[in-house]
């Protein structure tokens, strides 16, 4: 008999399998579906190897543990929670917010219990499921009426169709933004079926731009917040303001897209000052929009508030009714609209304003206590580990210049690759943690660290 044929016969059938000992085990754990479809892809690969040559009895042996690693890797979901020690609180490739604790309950109660959606309790009759937000929304923004749809950028697409499909947009060139991924504003307009009209140059734009490019196609004036970029030097924009005074003159409606738009003046809380929504709306812009999951620090939506029979007509564009939010989202953004009511316990309760306002002391001495721990972690692997100072940002587009100071830890280890290999080690954790490689070290940026336990059980797993 050839050595090949003794190989193929060491190798279990595929039923013999699924009756053995360890056979039986994964398939209480995994299912008799996947265990198989996971043993005839192992099969297939130890036939091939002992065609090449490779020992069938080894193969043979190694077979059961090798299927209890495929299947645990195949049913670990790549929607895994992670670390984020990159230093941007709203990270947009990491889910942006995180949400409040009273967020996370309503959310809960939400998707486990049928719940006045779209029924008015007091009356029995039909409700609308924007109420639920609505008049906390004008509470807190000053603004006549609100809607609310599935993002931000949802939001600008459907005041760009119902104001102005068939007709002109004024916007400066100035102000024509492209935000991460796939939202450009030429193209956006495009798609709402609006024509664009661009005044001014990139670096200045000037009232009288504006008011030469009106004209009785004129459908909105639109004015985009640049918030993923600062234009310097010899520049010149139109205020909100001085927009919404040539706009009433026109008779023709302003919006203002803030994209992040905070509810709370961040100066409070240590920060730079970013124009609140409230304050765009004084300042007399007929409809303001801005993202649920930005500074505001809730779910994913889109927020438009303003003059209430402009957000009638949006209500009844039967966009809408593609746009809308689902009940878990409802729940969750009107708990975290509440919290904006207590303004002396928000920082504490809303967890991207508590990141946020973390100061630079507090996460230097945290990075002072764990750095000897996370030193001896990482001393098998040839890493030594450095207090830091570093620079956190906001991220997702809101003042993208301010840099916040904070503090972490700095990984280095020997060979120019250093970094690189050691991002890839803690990324392959069960709980991933993501740093950024800067000058030659791995940072882990503290701030949106809460628990230092976390960091240490997630390295645990190294
Ligand atoms: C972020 C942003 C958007 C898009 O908002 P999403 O909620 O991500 O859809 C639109 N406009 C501006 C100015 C933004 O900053």
């Amino acid at each position: 008999m050839t050595r090949q044929k003794s190989g193929f016969r060491a190798l279990p059938s595929a039923d013999q399998f699924l009756l053995s000992e360890a056979g039986k085990g994964l398939v209480a754990i995994y299912g008799r579906k996947l265990t198989l479809n996971a043993l005839r892809a192992r099969l297939d690969v130890a036939r091939a190897a002992i065609q090449a040559g490779e020992d069938g009895t080894a193969l043979a042996a190694n077979l059961a543990g090798q299927l209890a690693a495929d299947l645990s890797d195949g049913v670990r979901s790549r929607l895994r929670p992670v670390l984020n020690l990159t230093g941007t609180v709203l990270h947009t490739n990491l889910g942006r917010a995180i949400l409040a604790e009273e967020a996370i309950r309503a959310a809960h109660t939400a998707m486990a219990n049928p719940l006045a959606l779209e029924f008015d309790l007091d009356g029995g009759g039909r409700g609308q499921r924007d109420d639920h937000l609505r008049g906390l929304l004008c509470e807190l923004t000053g603004a006549e009426d609100a809607t609310v749809v599935n993002n931000n950028a949802a939001a600008v697409l459907i005041v760009l169709n119902t104001l102005a499909a068939g007709r002109e947009a004024i916007v400066s060139r100035g102000e024509l933004i492209e935000i991460g991924g796939a939202f450009r504003m030429p193209e956006i307009m495009a798609r709402a079926g609006v024509r664009l009209f661009e005044v001014g140059t990139t670096n200045r734009t000037h009232p009288r731009d504006y008011a030469n490019a009106i004209t009785p196609d004129t459908g909105l004036i639109l004015k985009v917040h640049t918030s993923n970029y600062r234009i310097e030097g010899f520049t010149a924009e139109v205020s909100a303001f001085e927009l919404a005074e040539i706009a009433r003159k026109a008779g023709v409606p302003l919006l203002n897209d803030l994209g992040s738009g905070s509810l709370a003046d961040l100066s409070n809380y240590g920060l730079r000052r970013e124009p609140t929504v409230a304050e765009a709306v004084a300042e007399g812009a007929d409809l303001v929009t801005f993202s649920g999951d930005k500074l505001l620090g809730g779910p994913q939506a889109g927020f438009i508030v303003g003059r209430r029979e402009l957000i009638a007509a949006i209500n009844n564009n039967p966009m809408k009714r593609a746009l809308r939010l689902d009940k878990i989202r409802i729940a969750a953004l009107e708990a975290t609209l509440r919290l904006y009511l207590d303004p002396e316990r928000l920082a504490e309760r809303l967890p991207t304003l508590r990141l946020l306002a973390r100061p630079q002391a507090e996460i230097r001495a945290q990075a002072e206590r764990l750095a000897p721990q996370i030193g001896r972690m990482l001393q098998p692997l040839s890493f030594e580990v450095a207090v830091c100072d570093c620079d956190s940002q906001i991220g997702s587009g809101a003042l993208p210049t301010e840099k916040i100071p904070s503090a972490g830890l700095g990984l280095t280890g020997a060979g120019g690759d250093a970094p690189d290999r050691l991002s890839v080690r803690l990324r392959d954790l069960d709980m991933p943690v993501i740093g950024r490689i800067h000058s030659g070290a791995l940072i882990l940026d503290l701030r949106c660290l809460e628990r230092d336990i976390d960091l240490i059980s997630a390295l645990a797993g190294l």
